[in-house]
């Protein structure tokens, strides 16, 4: 069965343990999704120089700093999903494979999602030498699994400038730039115009301000990527918290 793709906007660490709105939405998400075979994570907070896959044997990185104690006891002991390995190789040229925990742009949102931890994950780092477009081709190389019940999950925000956001406030007003770009993103996805997304930097006048470095939006490409053009999207969830940061959340092919 062809299991979707999702991004998922995991904004502030604290949604790991915090229960609010977009932890139980994605709860209620993962109850109504057929269980697929493994997940595939492209996560905001894992960048290299290289392509390079997780072995993370069940461990976490708590790769956070400042927050309660009880954020870095959280566990998540998801299996390998190194049965994919083979596979990625012969799709990604000098893929290597790394010993690395999984962070918490994986964890923190996975253990809503599945919070059994019976589904067996594999992450894809971020490779900082590709262009935006090759990103968005990998997720399009990357779509295949899905036909195979591979789920493909983008964790990262839409918009994310963390100096520029209220951190000691999650309704804080909001800021009109990141309103403006949040519906750049929105419509780009509506319409399936994946240049724009792609181009953003170019197409859109905030995206300096809503992303001053890329690694937070880059999965959404992953994602937009791996989408198929006959397939229902949607909106899971929606909203700017902090000011600034959008929790914005998509699904295709659910
Ligand atoms: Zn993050």
């Amino acid at each position: 069965m062809k299991a979707p793709a999702l991004f998922l906007g995991h904004g502030n660490p604290m949604n790991a343990i915090d229960d609010n709105l977009f932890v139980t939405t994605l709860n209620r998400l993962g109850k109504t999704l057929p269980k697929p075979k493994a997940v595939l994570v492209i996560s905001a907070h894992w960048t290299e120089p290289f392509s390079a896959v997780s072995l993370h044997e069940s461990e976490l990185l708590y790769d956070m700093y400042g927050f309660p104690r009880e954020l870095y006891m959280v566990t998540y002991p998801a299996k390998n999903g190194d049965f994919l390995i083979p596979r990625l190789q012969n799709m990604i040229p000098d893929l290597r494979v790394e010993k690395r925990a999984l962070d918490h742009g994986v964890w923190s949102v996975l253990l809503h999602l599945f919070p059994d931890a019976d589904v067996p994950v594999i992450e894809l780092c971020i490779n900082s030498k590709f262009s935006m477009r090759e990103h968005f081709e990998m997720g399009k190389a990357l779509g295949v699994l899905r036909e195979e019940g591979v789920m493909i999950v983008g964790s990262g925000n839409v918009t994310h400038n963390l100096r520029e956001a209220v951190l000691g406030d999650k309704d804080a007003s909001v800021d009109a730039w990141a309103k403006e770009f949040d519906s750049f993103v929105k419509d780009a996805l509506v319409s399936h115009d994946f240049d724009a997304l792609i181009d953003f930097e170019t197409r859109q006048r905030y995206a300096h301000l809503a992303h001053p470095t890329k690694e937070h939006y880059i999965p959404l490409l992953y994602i937009a990527g791996a989408s198929m053009s006959d397939e229902k999207s949607r909106f899971v969830y929606e909203g700017i918290e902090h000011g600034n940061l959008s929790m914005r959340s998509w699904i295709t092919g659910e």
